[in-house]
């Protein structure tokens, strides 16, 4: 399944996808089972097996073919946000998991490249997550050095704690493209990388969540990003250091995981730090994110000083 949050008479709705529509999910509880639904993404997560079943019941009845065709609407009429627009937590994210970054990284930094032991763990702000289509901040007064980085993203289903690596499976409602929007000059003259990880906008998430049923294992998933069209990063999640079982595992050590937790699982090379010349993010580039079974994340960089 691949659910959107999408903006309808000004406020967050949930939203199936398949193909080119959307369903009205609030629209179909209401109709079909005669209750209201989920209300929001988060929700849906915290109602486990229960609402999936739900969900499913209004799907089965709700399809495009049967009376019910003006739940469904043109995705391209409507305005996604995030999947989960304002998460109630900071994004857990893995700094340096492909082993050609790290190179790059070094390489940047005139460094000789060191490989992580165990996943290294930093956050990003919730008020940087926006939407496909959002508008990335270019905002010169506090930045010169603007870069992406395409990331595979996963949402954690239930409340845990100490999950090892053999039962990650079951803590992981689904995934999603992020794009890990850094202020490189920031990052490096703050010694640590939550400021220049976390400015508004500097996380979009989506288009949807693909859930894991649907999505599969992680392994072998291509993800690329271009800039205006031009590729920049091309690779595949096999090329991680530490898979999404091993991110969990650690993560989860110790530390309590909910529902609707957002991890994201490092960038591949390809990002503008590491290109020679180096090169930035600028007003009116167009940034497109894509892993393959989840879709394309679009993003405008818009300059606002
Ligand atoms: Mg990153």
């Amino acid at each position: 399944m691949r659910l959107a949050t999408y903006i309808s008479d000004g406020r967050p709705r949930l939203g199936v996808v398949s193909g080119l529509a959307i369903f009205d999910l609030e629209g179909g509880f209401a109709r079909i089972l005669g209750r209201s639904g989920p209300g929001s993404m988060i929700e849906l997560i915290e109602g486990g097996e229960a609402i999936r079943w739900d969900v499913d019941a209004v799907l089965a009845a709700g399809g495009q073919e049967s009376g019910h065709g003006d739940l469904w609407h043109d995705i391209a009429k409507v305005r996604l946000l995030a999947p989960i627009p304002e998460p109630r937590k900071n994004v857990f994210c893995v700094g340096r998991n492909y082993k050609l970054h790290i190179e790059e990284g070094a390489r940047a930094r005139g460094a000789t490249p060191a490989y992580p032991a165990i996943p290294e763990f930093f956050t990003k702000s919730p008020t940087s997550v926006i939407g496909h289509e959002g508008e990335i901040r270019l905002d010169t007064g506090v930045t010169q050095k603007l870069d992406y980085e395409v990331e595979l993203a996963f949402v954690i289903g239930r409340r845990c704690r100490d999950v090892p690596a053999a039962k990650a499976a079951d803590v992981i409602f689904g995934y999603t493209v992020l794009n890990d929007v850094t202020a490189r000059d920031l990052q490096f003259a703050h010694g640590q990388w939550f400021k220049g990880k976390s400015l508004d906008t500097y996380c979009p998430v989506g288009p949807v969540i693909v859930t894991a049923d649907e999505f599969g294992s992680p392994a072998g998933h291509a993800l690329s990003l271009r800039v205006n069209g031009e590729l920049r990063q091309s690779s595949s999640t096999d090329d991680m250091l530490f898979d999404c079982a091993a991110i969990v595992e650690s993560l989860s050590a110790g530390m309590t995981l909910e529902p609707g937790d957002i991890v994201t699982t490092g960038t591949p090379s390809g990002v503008g730090l590491g290109l020679s010349p180096q090169v930035w993010l600028k007003d009116g580039d167009v940034v497109e994110a894509e892993i393959a079974g989840i879709g394309v994340l679009r993003n405008l960089v818009r300059q606002v000083q």
